[in-house]
C-alpha cells in the first residue's frame, strides 16, 4: 500500500483529493494540516472513517513536528497544498502569505529531502514531490487570445500570487541543487463541492439564497478558466503518481467565462431550482451589485492544458454546465456544511480530533 501525505488536505481542493485517493484507489492518506480558517474537517467525514485515512495538525513551517510525521509515516508520495489562497485576503494581510507559501513550503521541502536522503536506493527512487500551484503566477492575459503553457515566464501580479511563485522556484531549486523529485503543476481556478464561502461561486449561492447583494469587482468582465475540483483532483493523483519527475504540467478546464456572465449563469440555475425567492426579490439577477474593483486585478487567466493530456490521458469529465448545476446542488443538499462554516461552528469540530 502507497503512502500519500496530503498537506492542506482539510481545505477545498486538498479534501477533494483525499475523498478521490480514499474512494478510488487502494492508498493510504495522511493529511497533514494546521486547521487555518480554511480548513475544515467536515470536508473529510466522508471518508474519515477508514482504516486507510489518518489526520495530523500539523504548521507547514513547524519542522520538528514534520520531521516527526515523516519519521512515523514513512511517506511514499508528497502532494504539497497546504497555502494561504484568497486573494483578497493577501491584500489585506500579506504576512500570512508569506510564511505560509514560502518559510512554510521551504520547511516542508527541507523535511522531505532529510527523509529522502536518508532511504534505502530502491525507495529512494521511487519517492515523489507532488507542489500544487496556480496559473496565477503568469500574470494577466490582458484579453489576448493567448494561452499559458508551461513555459509562459512568470509575472505574479498580486501578494498571492508572488508567494506561490516564490514557492514553485524553490520546488524547483530542490529539485535541481539536490535532485529532490519533484513535479509541479499549475492549475486554472477551481469550483465544486465544499468550497468555502468566501470564493466567487459559493459567496454568490449563498447570498442569492438570502436575498443578499451579489457583489461583481468592476465591471464584471474579468475572465477566469474554470475546473471542477473532482477532475482537478483526479489530474493531481494522475501526476502524482504517474507523471515525469521534474516536469511541469498545466491543468485547465477549457471553460472561459467571464466573471459577470458566471454569475448571470449561477442566478438562472437558481431560478430553475429554487423558484421561491426570498421576500422582496422577484429575480435573483436584481441582486447583482457591482463593487470597487481589487487592485491589481488580472483581466484574463486561460490555460493551455494540452500536454497533461496528451502525455497522461487526463480529460475534465465536467463542462462547466454540468459542474455548475452539480455545485448548485450541492449547496442545496449540504446547508448543514455551509451553515457551520457561515456560523463558524465547523472551527468546533477540531477539538474532537486533538
Ligand atoms: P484552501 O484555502 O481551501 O485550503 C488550504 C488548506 O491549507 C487549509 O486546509 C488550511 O488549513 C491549510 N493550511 C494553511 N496554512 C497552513 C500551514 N501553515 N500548515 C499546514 N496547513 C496549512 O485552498 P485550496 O483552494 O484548496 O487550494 C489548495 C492549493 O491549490 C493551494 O496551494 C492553492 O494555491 C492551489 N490552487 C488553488 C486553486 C483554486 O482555484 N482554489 C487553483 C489552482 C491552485
Amino acid at each position: 500500500m502507497r503512502t500519500i501525505l496530503v498537506t492542506g488536505g482539510a481545505g477545498f481542493i486538498g479534501s477533494a483529493v483525499v475523498r478521490h485517493i480514499i474512494r478510488n484507489t487502494t492508498d493510504r492518506a495522511v493529511v497533514v494540516d494546521k486547521l487555518t480558517y480554511a480548513g475544515n474537517l467536515n470536508s473529510l467525514t466522508p471518508v474519515s472513517d477508514s482504516d486507510r485515512f489518518a489526520f495530523e495538525q500539523v504548521d507547514i513551517c513547524d519542522r520538528a513536528a514534520l520531521d516527526d510525521v515523516f519519521a512515523r509515516y514513512q511517506p511514499d508520495v508528497v502532494m504539497h497544498l497546504a497555502a494561504e489562497s484568497h486573494v483578497d485576503r493577501s491584500i489585506d494581510g500579506p504576512a500570512a502569505f508569506i510564511e505560509t507559501n514560502i518559510v512554510g513550503t521551504y520547511t516542508l521541502l527541507e523535511a522531505a529531502r532529510h527523509y529522502w536522503n536518508a532511504l534505502a536506493a530502491e525507495e529512494k527512487a521511487a519517492f515523489r514531490f507532488h507542489h500544487i500551484s496556480t496559473d496565477e503566477v503568469f500574470g494577466d492575459l490582458h484579453g489576448t487570445d493567448d494561452f499559458f503553457t508551461e513555459t509562459t515566464p512568470y509575472a505574479p501580479s498580486s501578494p498571492y500570487s508572488a508567494s506561490k511563485a516564490g514557492s514553485d522556484h524553490l520546488v524547483r531549486a530542490w529539485l535541481r541543487t539536490y535532485g529532490l523529485p519533484t513535479l509541479v503543476t499549475n492549475c486554472s481556478n477551481n469550483y465544486g463541492p465544499y468550497h468555502f464561502p468566501e470564493k466567487l461561486i459559493p459567496l454568490m449561492i449563498l447570498n442569492a439564497l438570502a436575498g443578499k447583494p451579489l457583489p461583481v469587482y468592476g465591471n464584471g468582465q474579468q475572465i477566469r478558466d474554470w475546473l471542477y475540483v473532482e477532475d482537478h483532483a483526479r489530474a493531481l493523483y494522475l501526476v502524482a503518481t504517474e507523471g515525469q519527475c521534474g516536469e511541469t504540467y498545466n491543468i485547465g478546464g477549457h471553460n472561459e467565462q467571464k466573471n459577470l456572465d458566471v454569475v448571470m449563469t449561477l442566478c438562472d440555475l437558481l431560478e430553475e431550482l429554487v423558484p421561491q425567492k426570498p421576500d422582496g426579490v422577484a429575480h435573483y439577477k436584481e441582486l447583482v451589485t457591482f463593487v470597487t474593483d481589487r487592485p491589481g486585478h488580472d483581466l484574463r487567466y486561460a490555460i493551455d492544458a494540452s500536454k497533461i493530456e496528451r502525455e497522461l490521458g487526463w480529460r475534465p469529465a465536467e463542462t462547466f454546465e454540468s459542474g455548475l448545476r452539480k455545485t448548485v446542488q450541492w449547496y442545496l443538499d449540504n446547508e448543514a456544511w455551509w451553515k457551520q462554516v457561515l456560523d463558524g461552528s465547523y472551527q468546533g469540530e477540531r477539538l474532537g480530533l486533538k
